[in-house]
């Protein structure tokens, strides 16, 4: 009998704790005015109400986050601020709008709650004030001073993040959930322990045990209280406690890894399109949705330029086999992409699961000078990129020559190309581009025939080729001119 009752709990306890909190992403398409804000409250409160109490990540409003580097780079280049300034201003009255349609707009303004709807009206408001005054000032600042560090522009782009969740929780309250007694609350990633390492503009998650047992325990402790997290995705704050970003589309990264550290059930990141795709549909047009990819296959393509996740996204919710699903805030009823561990490739399914490219490449290419058996000929090279500070994308490599390619983010200093050239000959080539396809593991080797064939049938030269280990990948480097060309070739034969 109590052997039954001991079982009975740990199964009790084992469905509890298979049912974690998920974390709901919305990116900044999803948010970009009241109708699409007001969209997201109502998916949000409706899965609130009716499942369990998700927890938020919020990206910046719309095109905040480029406008407000834009705002930055005139403020540094311009001869006067005003076109910085007129920058601003735009984003701030565009704040401004949302924030009155929902004070003019909120039932609650009507009713009992009316007490609480004036406090929230007014700490909203006191907060947007406060942080367009703010950025102004930092605007003048870069002017005058003539300078815009990394650690500035992470400054600047932060107000994105800080606005929206401020808005947003206002939004939720007062026009969505004002008949429950749930409750939304904004936060600020370092208010949950969240702490960010490495460099600016590009920084990452401090991934110890310590942080994430924090991150876990806050998040407990305010969907204990029945409120729903709102949290700022994109900004964290390093050891120094300065304000840091992790790279463009960041807050898919913050998504995952407060799904890592909370054990959560699954991860959705809201769109503004039906999920991945065979190709970029601006590119291909017959491009189709991806139904399901396992987490390697989407971290390929989000790495080699499929803009719709973050690169390293995938890496925490990988780690703890948490799904993550990709969703249409603008199509609801649609199923998305659903991302596990399970590897897209139905055998009577296409060759290819699906392709991107990465334009702007660097392709350099380093041929020995010594020629056959000279040892330690790789390890030289790859020193003097690492003392460099520059990661390497896509390599092929035989005895005596190495051809690599670095984005854009990657530039190779003068000094680097001195030192390479004591050792070998070196070429620099700009204005390359590479495909990468998602392949059917069991039929690389044909893909990778049948689109050299392809291509060279079309005059488009292949610089290079590389299959990782994984095979899931294969990547071509070809030039910039011919890509667009390139995907729909290999598209149209294989979808
Ligand atoms: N707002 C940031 C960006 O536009 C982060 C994000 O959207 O995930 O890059
Ligand atoms: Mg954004």
């Amino acid at each position: 009998m109590i052997n039954t009752i001991i079982l009975l709990f740990g199964m009790i306890h084992v469905c509890f704790s298979l049912k974690k909190n998920p974390v709901l992403k919305f990116g900044g398409s999803s948010l970009a005015n009241i109708k699409r804000l007001k969209n997201v409250g109502d998916i949000i409160s409706d899965i609130s109400i009716n499942d369990q109490l998700p927890v938020v990540v919020l990206s910046a409003i719309g095109s905040t986050t480029n406008k407000l580097l834009e705002a930055s780079y005139s403020a540094l280049n311009d001869d006067d601020i005003s076109k910085s300034l007129s920058i601003v201003n735009g984003v701030k009255s565009n704040h401004y709008l949302i924030f009155n349609f929902i004070k003019d707009n909120s039932k609650n303004n009507l009713k009992s709650n009316k007490i609480k709807f004036e406090r929230d009206t007014l700490i909203a408001k006191r907060d947007i004030d406060e942080y367009f005054t703010n950025l102004i000032n930092i605007l003048k600042g870069i002017h005058l001073l003539n300078e815009l560090s990394p650690v500035v522009i992470d400054n600047v782009s932060s107000f994105g993040e800080r606005l929206s969740v401020r808005l947003f929780a206002y939004l939720i309250n007062n026009m969505c959930l004002e008949d429950s007694e749930i409750e939304a609350e904004f936060y600020d990633s370092w208010d949950l322990g969240l702490k960010a390492d490495g460099c600016h503009n590009d920084s990452k998650f401090i991934e110890d045990d310590y942080v994430k047992d924090t991150v876990k325990m806050n998040i407990e402790s305010i969907i204990k209280r029945n409120k729903i997290p709102i949290v700022t995705g994109f900004i964290c704050k390093n050891l120094d406690g300065k304000i840091t970003t992790l790279g463009r589309g960041g807050s898919d990264l913050t998504a995952t890894f407060i799904g890592e550290c909370c054990g959560s059930r699954e991860i959705q990141v809201w769109k503004d399109v039906n999920g991945l795709m065979t190709a970029d549909p601006k590119v291909v047009k017959d491009a189709k949705p991806l139904s399901k990819l396992s987490y390697e296959q989407a971290s390929e393509l989000a790495y080699f330029g499929a803009k719709i996740l973050h690169p390293i996204s995938m890496l925490p919710a990988k780690k703890t086999e948490i799904p993550v699903i990709i969703k249409n805030s603008y199509n609801v009823t649609n199923e998305g992409t659903f991302i596990s561990n399970e590897l897209n490739n139905d055998i009577d399914k296409e060759y290819i699961v699906a392709m991107t490219s990465k334009k702007d490449i660097t392709l350099i290419d380093i041929v020995s000078t010594r020629m056959l058996e000279q040892t330690g000929f790789l390890s030289k090279v790859f020193k003097i990129f690492e003392e460099d500070n520059i990661s390497i994308d896509v390599i092929a490599t035989s005895e005596i020559s190495i051809s690599l390619t670095l984005d854009n983010k990657n530039i190779i200093s003068k000094n680097a190309i001195d030192k390479l050239n004591k050792i070998s000959c070196v070429r620099v080539k700009k204005d390359y581009s590479i495909l990468s396809f998602i392949v059917n593991i069991d039929k690389s080797n044909e893909v990778l025939s049948k689109i050299l064939y392809i291509l060279s049938k079309n005059g488009i030269n292949a610089e290079m080729i590389s299959q990782g280990a994984s095979k899931v990948n294969i990547s071509i480097v070809i030039h910039s001119k011919d890509v667009d060309k390139a995907l729909n070739l290999v598209h149209n034969n294989f979808f």
